[in-house]
């Protein structure tokens, strides 16, 4: 094939004369992009320009979190999409990013270019990776992607595609204040037909009868909690073995460190949990520790999660590369949306690090929905948090919205995200004027625990 034909069939025409190697005049360039233009167009999907970028917020009762959605509206009438840009602790900041700054920054530029949209407004306050503005491009991307699927008449995940699975497998949580507890709810759990479930004594700091010193002496604040360490380190064997005994071999177990102790206890822990087979230990370093990785897999063979305060790719490519966890956790809001978790999860693919989303109730039916598509199309998919019911409330804002409950997540077969929100009921329920602070906790001393 010459080049002129090969021109041709780029769809750029070609018209008399040349200029350079391909052999084109000026002017047969600019009728080739005219030509390649018409030819979209004709393909019955005519380019559509962004008109609108707006934050919704709402707090509907039983999400207990500051909801934040984006809201696209298109150049199409009545076209529009949704994406969430949940960020509950700082949600006054997300919106602000929003309505004073993406939408200057989008409107008039094209919704149809996902990715050149993505890398364009990732740069545009030059500097980057953070989560109160990677949340912001979080609610443009996924409203793209939904935007992308009401055009196309598919649902999302056959935009990435298709199927690979007949519903991604959820996990949720049993606590309990005792072992027997926390079995039993387990057993609750499994009777409904959930094969993983995440189990948890005394919340994230365990169970302790002592009181500590800086309660003693009025130190912190009344609301402060107490992490006893060593009642934490003992206890989670033993709910761990009590859960094993009362509900059999079978069932998945997830605990999750939550980055509350020191890193040669979390070693050690993971040493001593082996023997009751976990599904996965999560997050047993903080990411400011996250070199200890190194030691823990040279020492264990436990599975590891990992990631879910993960804000910039310089936090996740290198581990993920030496294969210091098994599991993703990254929460897909907070670094931008679904463009860069699929490449996340296509990262892991080739270094057998599977996907489990962070999903707990601080993300938007939308949000769910968004891990859910991509969970359906991943191969290298792991596990999905996400909690079992979703409130009337919620339902009523959010139509649509996926839900559990058998241990599957489910998501509808509309085109897009499959979710809507109802703006009226939205208004209803207005969010937090503040928030209060993310669960203070101390040591004896008074020492203040991450996280
Ligand atoms: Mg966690």
């Amino acid at each position: 094939m010459d080049r002129r034909n090969v021109i041709k069939n780029l769809g750029l025409g070609l018209a008399s004369g040349t200029i350079g190697a391909l052999g084109l005049t000026e002017k047969a360039m600019a009728q080739g992009f005219e030509a390649a233009k018409y030819q979209k167009a004709t393909n019955g999907l005519p380019p559509i320009k962004i008109t609108n970028v707006k934050a919704i917020s709402t707090r509907p009762s039983g999400s207990g979190s500051n909801l934040v959605v984006v809201k696209v509206e298109t150049s199409e009438p009545g076209l529009y999409g949704l994406g969430c840009a949940t960020f509950t602790q700082r949600a006054h900041a997300v919106i602000t990013a929003v309505d004073k700054y993406l939408n200057d920054f989008c409107t008039g530029k094209s919704a149809d270019n996902i990715e050149d949209m993505w890398q364009s407004t990732y740069h545009s306050s030059y500097w980057r990776n953070g989560p109160v503005l990677n949340n912001a491009l979080s609610g443009l991307d996924q409203a793209l992607w939904d935007i992308k699927g009401k055009r196309a008449n598919m649902p999302v995940y056959e935009l990435l595609g298709g199927k690979v699975r007949i519903a991604p497998p959820t996990y949720t949580h049993a606590s309990g204040n005792s072992p027997e507890e926390v079995a039993d709810k387990v057993q609750e759990y499994m009777d409904l037909g959930y094969k993983h479930v995440r189990i948890q004594m005394g919340g994230y700091s365990g169970v302790s009868d002592l009181e500590p010193d800086f309660k003693k002496v009025g130190f912190g604040h009344e609301t402060d909690n107490f992490m006893d360490q060593y009642a934490y380190l003992k206890g989670v064997p033993k709910m761990f073995e009590a859960v094993r005994k009362a509900c059999g071999e079978r069932v998945e177990l997830c605990h999750d460190v939550h980055e509350r102790i020191q890193p040669n206890d979390a070693i050690n822990l993971c040493k001593e949990l082996e023997q009751y087979r976990p599904f996965f230990i999560e997050d047993p370093f903080s990411p400011e520790n996250i070199a200890y990785f190194e030691q823990l897999r040279g020492q264990s063979s436990v599975p590891l999660a990992m990631g879910e305060l993960f804000n910039s790719p310089h936090e996740w490519v290198e581990p993920m590369s030496k294969r210091w966890y098994d599991f993703i956790r990254i929460h897909i809001s907070q670094i931008g949306g679904i463009t860069p978790a699929m490449k996340v999860a296509r990262l892991g693919e080739w270094f057998n690090v599977k996907t489990a989303w962070h999903g707990p109730g601080d993300t938007s039916p939308v949000g769910h929905a968004a891990n859910t598509h991509i969970s359906l199309a991943v191969w290298n998919f792991g596990i999905l948090e996400m909690h079992r019911t979703v409130s009337d409330e919620i339902q009523e804002v959010f139509p649509g919205a996926p839900y559990s409950g058998d241990g599957y997540a489910h998501i509808n077969e509309a085109p897009g995200l499959g979710v809507d929100i109802n703006e009226d009921a939205a208004a209803k329920w207005p969010i937090a004027e503040s928030f209060p602070g993310f669960g203070r906790v101390r040591k004896f001393d008074g020492t203040p625990i991450r996280p």
